[in-house]
């Protein structure tokens, strides 16, 4: 997923708020959330020399996200603790997402099956020209318009949602 992860976290978060009073604080959480995964890309490029597929690295395992969320949603209560777990919605809808064409290792680092519903055969030499060629493409597109849409709705002298 190269584009549609920020708007799907938004539009997740808006989804879960929607009739709070912290609904503005659930939905920053989630929608920050959503691209915390890749700032793997940091350690990809700087560090790690462009040698492993940056979705094998730490911050790609659902399960990491699972095990810091547990203890922060036990020690926080009211708006922080609706903002924690709309983040880990929202970390769990960004590795989900990555799912469809990424390989992520949801079960990691208890074993290292891997779920990845299509696969997007390489045509080009630049990967991202490869990935902006394929149908999966037009739905991150779509997921942007839609989520623009919906924001443009609550913006003021938007409609009413
Ligand atoms: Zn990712």
């Amino acid at each position: 997923m190269l584009i549609a992860h920020l708007p799907a976290g938004y539009l997740l978060a808006d989804g879960l708020s929607r009739g709070r009073r912290d609904r503005g604080a659930l939905i920053a959480a989630g929608t920050v959330s959503a691209i915390l995964p890749d700032l793997d890309m940091f350690w990809f490029h700087l560090v790690n020399g462009r040698q492993n597929l940056h979705h094998d690295f730490l911050f790609h395992w659902p399960l990491f996200w699972v095990a810091l969320a547990c203890p922060l949603w036990l020690m926080t209560r009211g708006t922080a603790r609706a903002c924690v777990a709309v983040a880990l919605a929202s970390l769990l809808l960004h590795m989900a997402l990555d799912s469809v064409a990424g390989h992520i290792r949801w079960l990691a680092p208890f074993s290292d099956w891997t779920l990845n519903l299509i696969e997007i055969p390489a045509r080009y030499d630049w990967w991202v020209w490869t990935f902006m060629h394929h149908w999966l493409f037009a739905v991150e597109v779509a997921i942007v318009i839609w989520a623009a849409l919906r924001a443009m709705k609550k913006a003021p002298g938007g409609a009413p949602s």
